[in-house]
C-alpha cells in the first residue's frame, strides 16, 4: 500500500478554532436567543476598495476580446504589478528592493510554508510563543521537528517567548539558530518592533549566517512613523532576509488571493557541499516549477492598490478597521483591562484578568457579554493569560460588543 507522510501524524489536530465553535455552539444551544458578536477571526469584513473592483471588471472585459486575452502570465507576476510594488512599497521607503526580486503569489500564507522547499532540512529553526501557527505546522509537515508535547511545543524548535516583558519583539537567543520567524506587526499581539530591535535580529543573523524569514502581512496597519514597515529598511537585511507581503489585509484580498515575497538576489544559503547559493535562482525556479502565477484578473485588482484613488481608499478602509482598534483598547480599558497592540495592528492583545486562563475569560466573555475572542494560549503556551480581540469587524458590532463588556464584565 502507498505509505503517507507521517510527519502530518505530529500536528496537534486543529484545536484552536474547533474548539471555539464547539464552545459556541454548545452555547447557542442552550441560550437561542443570544446575538453572539465574533471578534475573533482574523478575517476582513469590509468590501473590496471600488478602484481594485473597477480594475478588475476593466480585465474581465480584457479577457472577453480575442485581442486583449491573456492566457498564462509570467510565473513571477506581471512586471506592472512588480515594478509598482518595488516603487511605492519598497524604493518610497528607501529600501534597495528591484521588481525582479518581487515575486507575485496567491498568498503569503502559502508562501510562508512554500519556502521551506529551497530550505534544507538540518537548520535550527526559531519561531516566537504565541505565534501565527502557519510558521509551526508548515515545518512539522517538512519534517524540521519531533512530537509535540503535553503544551503542545514541538521537539526539535526553538521558541522565543514574547510578552510584556521584552516589549513583545523576543529577545535576541543566547544558542545559534538558522532559520528565524518574526512578523510585525505581530499577529496575534498587534505589537510592533522599532527599528533597533530589528537592526538587533539582523546583526544577529549576519553573524550567525541565519535566514529571517519576516512576515510584513500587517505593515499597511503601521501609524507610528518611526516603526519600519519592511525589513529592507534594516542595514544588511538583503543579506539575511526573505519578506512576505499580501493585499489581503490591506485592501480586503483575503478572498481575492494575491501576496508577494520579496527575495534579494544578495541573499545566499549553503549547498551540502560548502558552496554559496543564491536564494533567488531556487525560488524563482521552484514558482516557476510548481507555480502558474496569479490571475490576470486578480493582478490588475492589485495594481490597482497603488493608484491614486486604490491609495485613497485602501487607507480609509485601514482607518477603519483602527478605529475600531482604537474604540476596543479604549473601552476595555474603561472596563480595567490592561490591553496591548491595536495602535500598529488591528489585534488587541488583552491581559486576563485575575490571573484567568485564557480559555476561562473566553467562557466568562461568551456567557457574560456574548463576545467571541481567541484565547491567548490557542497561539502558544506564552499566550497562556492573553487574549486577542480582532478589529476586524463592523462599528455597529463593536460598540455592542464593547458595550456589554463594559456593563456586564466586573474586573
Ligand atoms: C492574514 C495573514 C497573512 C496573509 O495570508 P494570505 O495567505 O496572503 O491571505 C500572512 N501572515 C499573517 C500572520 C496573517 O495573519
Amino acid at each position: 500500500m502507498v505509505t503517507i507522510n507521517d510527519n502530518y501524524l505530529k500536528l496537534k489536530a486543529g484545536y484552536l478554532f474547533p474548539e471555539i465553535a464547539r464552545r459556541v455552539n454548545a452555547f447557542v444551544e442552550s441560550n437561542p436567543d443570544a446575538s453572539i458578536i465574533k471578534l475573533g477571526i482574523g478575517d476582513v469584513t469590509e468590501p473590496l476598495p471600488e478602484a481594485c473592483r473597477e480594475a478588475m471588471v476593466k480585465a474581465i472585459e480584457e479577457m472577453g476580446d480575442r485581442a486583449t486575452f491573456k492566457g498564462y502570465g509570467p510565473e513571477q507576476g506581471y512586471a506592472w504589478l512588480r515594478e509598482k510594488i518595488a516603487a511605492q512599497d519598497f524604493q518610497a521607503r528607501g529600501c534597495d528592493i528591484d521588481p525582479s526580486e518581487i515575486f507575485v503569489s496567491d498568498g503569503s500564507k502559502c508562501d510562508c510554508g512554500n519556502i521551506l522547499d529551497i530550505l534544507g532540512k538540518g537548520n535550527t529553526i526559531a519561531v516566537t510563543d504565541p505565534v501565527y501557527p502557519v510558521y509551526v505546522d508548515t515545518n512539522v509537515m517538512a519534517g524540521h521537528t519531533g512530537d509535540a508535547d503535553d503544551s503542545g511545543k514541538y521537539g526539535g524548535l526553538v521558541y522565543l517567548p514574547i510578552s510584556a516583558d521584552n516589549d513583545f519583539t523576543a529577545k535576541i537567543p543566547t544558542e545559534k539558530v538558522d532559520i528565524i520567524y518574526l512578523c510585525f506587526p505581530n499577529n496575534p499581539t498587534g505589537a510592533v518592533a522599532s527599528k533597533e530591535a530589528l537592526q538587533a535580529w539582523v546583526d544577529y543573523a549576519r553573524a550567525n549566517g541565519s535566514l529571517i524569514l519576516f512576515d510584513a502581512a500587517y505593515e499597511a496597519f503601521i501609524s507610528d512613523p518611526n516603526v519600519p514597515h519592511s525589513i529592507y529598511e534594516i542595514e544588511g537585511a538583503r543579506d539575511c532576509a526573505i519578506e512576505f507581503r499580501s493585499f489581503s489585509k490591506n485592501a480586503g484580498f483575503t478572498g481575492t488571493r494575491c501576496a508577494l515575497t520579496v527575495v534579494p538576489k544578495t541573499l545566499k544559503g549553503k549547498a551540502s557541499d560548502g558552496s554559496d547559493v543564491a536564494l533567488w535562482g531556487l525560488w524563482n525556479r521552484r514558482q516557476s516549477t510548481k507555480f502558474n502565477g496569479v490571475s490576470y484578473v486578480v493582478q490588475r485588482g492589485a495594481e490597482a492598490v497603488y493608484s491614486e484613488a486604490g491609495q485613497a481608499q485602501t487607507k480609509a478602509l485601514i482607518s477603519f478597521y483602527m478605529e475600531n482598534a482604537k474604540i476596543i483598547c479604549d473601552r476595555l480599558s474603561e472596563a480595567g483591562l490592561k490591553v496591548y497592540g491595536g495602535v500598529n495592528a488591528p489585534y488587541v492583545w488583552v491581559k486576563t484578568p485575575d490571573g484567568m486562563s485564557s480559555w476561562d475569560f473566553f467562557d466568562k466573555l461568551l456567557s457574560l457579554a456574548n463576545v467571541v475572542g481567541t484565547p491567548g494560549s490557542g497561539f502558544g503556551a506564552a499566550g497562556e493569560g492573553y487574549f486577542r480581540i480582532s478589529a476586524f469587524n463592523s462599528r455597529a458590532n463593536v460598540n455592542e460588543a464593547m458595550d456589554r463588556i463594559t456593563k456586564n464584565l466586573k474586573v
